[in-house]
């Protein structure tokens, strides 16, 4: 058997997730020199081993996908949509019980469900992501055991993040876990279940959050720097702030120092780096993720991308919800008042995430096939329909993967060089590019577009 494990490592597949780790002591994460967390393994594994750090890899290709493991965790009676994945019921809105909202990315739901999973006992512990970590990590998981210290957990943390001890910290420990998860980090969690009596029995919910993209550290050294504080002294960020009068999309941030000095907040907007589309710092595991909606989470949270909500500056949360006794939870908190949502169309909460899933389904199909068709391995992905993609479509899907390359390689320069407008210069060269056709763009789609009739006459057009 060919355990394809050491292809995701080898060819820079690996998300960080931890879960080769937790299945045994030859594989070890850590930080690479460019910010992401990464697996190593020692040569000298047993390969008994390995099977199972293969089994429990979201990105490996010896394990069942998404739409598989949502048929073994989820009720058969729940509804499908092939962007979404299985749901019961999909909802907008926020949580009026205070201070979630405040205190919360947009919607405060995600630290709320949280909160009332423990406050209900249907919990004894809560893992999530929160700010400080034992590395001089910026965020990392920690274990909560109260429903007041679940308010301690973080916003949206953009930083890359890890599992493995928070895995050994379960088999340790007696009692039912609630935990949060980016969707690759779900299905990790999904397939270690499969396999993992322990994990299995106490794992209770997995709180999805919907995912665009996870960054490297160099996402907050770089927000940080452009407000101030030197990557070395950045002691904290805040990526999700709320700025009074803006649309909910114009996320403030601040950054703190190491002497507990807090810069002004700035719209990340107005701030190089802070156009999500062009996905600096992006992991290459993104690129070649077909799962935005979480779809093997018991909930998805989300950010309310839609007309009806994004001019509200608190912030609305889109949830899709899997499980039954989650939705009983909303249902309630609905009548008792404590939580202001109402269902959406699936069609809603598809088009709040447009973006993302158009480059992680139409782009997606596009890196998958110039990949094979350069003979290189890539992570065995869902078929979904086959999308016929435009010539501008596949420039932008092409400038992208640039962007991720360079912005990882330039920043790492720019910190030797304590030059951070050596990073601004190179990179905006090639995000200009996404904004304006360049000349051999024009010429390419002038020829292309003069090619169009004379291969019709031709009778080429296959
Ligand atoms: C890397 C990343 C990419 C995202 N991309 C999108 C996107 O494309 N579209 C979209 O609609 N939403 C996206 N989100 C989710 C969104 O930013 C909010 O986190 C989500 O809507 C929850 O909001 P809330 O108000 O309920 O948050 P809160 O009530 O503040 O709860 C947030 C919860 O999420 C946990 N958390 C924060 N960061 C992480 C992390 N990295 N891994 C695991 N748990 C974490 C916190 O511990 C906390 O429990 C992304 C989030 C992250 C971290």
């Amino acid at each position: 058997m060919s355990y394809s494990i050491f292809n995701v490592i080898k060819y820079d597949y690996c998300i960080g997730c931890g879960a080769c780790a937790y299945a045994d002591r030859n594989f070890t994460i850590g930080f690479d020199k460019l910010g992401m967390y990464k697996a190593q393994y020692n040569n000298n594994i047993e390969p008994e081993n390995v099977e199972i750090a293969d089994k429990y890899c979201p990105f490996s290709d010896n394990t069942i996908d998404e739409d598989q493991l949502s048929e073994i965790y989820f009720e058969k009676d729940l509804l499908k949509n092939e962007n979404i994945g299985k749901y019961i019921e999909c909802f907008a809105g926020y949580v009026k019980e205070k201070p979630f909202r405040k205190t919360g990315s947009s919607g405060g739901f995600g630290k709320w469900i949280l909160y009332k999973l423990i406050k209900e006992r249907k919990v004894d512990y809560i893992i999530q992501v929160t700010e400080g970590g034992g590395n001089n990590e910026l965020f990392s998981y920690k274990v909560f055991r109260t429903d007041d210290a679940v308010l301690k957990g973080s916003k949206s943390a953009y930083y890359p993040v890890t599992i493995a001890n928070m895995l050994n910290f379960i088999r340790e420990n007696k009692g039912y876990y609630a935990i949060t998860a980016l969707p690759c980090f779900s299905k990790a969690l999904r397939n270690i279940c499969l396999q993992d009596n322990v994990i299995s029995k106490r794992l209770k919910y997995i709180i999805g959050i919907v995912c665009g993209h996870l960054k490297s550290s160099a996402f907050a050294e770089l927000f940080a720097w452009q407000l101030g504080v030197f990557p070395d002294n950045l002691k904290s960020i805040e990526f999700r702030d709320k700025i009074k009068g803006m649309r909910a999309n114009e996320k403030g941030a601040y950054a703190i120092n190491k002497k507990d000095e807090k810069t002004p907040v700035k719209s990340s907007k107005t701030l190089f780096g802070g156009n999500w589309g062009h996905g600096l710092f992006k992991y290459k595991a993104c690129d070649y993720c077909d799962d935005v909606l979480g779809e093997t989470a018991d909930l998805s949270v989300g950010d309310a991308w839609l007309d009806d909500y994004i001019n509200d500056p608190a912030g609305n949360n889109v949830l899709v919800i899997r499980n039954k006794e989650i939705h009983k939870l909303v249902i309630e908190g609905i009548k008792r008042g404590d939580l202001k949502f109402e269902p959406i169309d699936v069609q809603q909460l598809v088009k709040s995430q447009e973006g993302g899933l158009r480059n992680r389904r139409e782009g997606l199909q596009y890196r998958v096939y110039k990949q094979k068709r350069k003979g290189k391995w890539v992570p065995k992905k869902r078929n979904f329909h086959f999308f016929k993609i435009k010539h501008e479509r596949k420039r932008i899907y092409r400038l992208r993967e640039i962007i991720r390359v360079k912005s990882h390689k330039y920043f790492h320069v720019a910190k030797e060089k304590n030059d951070l407008y050596y990073f601004i210069n190179k990179m905006q060269k090639i995000t200009k590019k996404t904004e304006k056709p360049g000349l051999l763009y024009r010429i390419e789609s002038k020829l292309y577009r003069k090619w169009q009739p004379i291969k019709k006459v031709l009778n080429l057009t296959k």
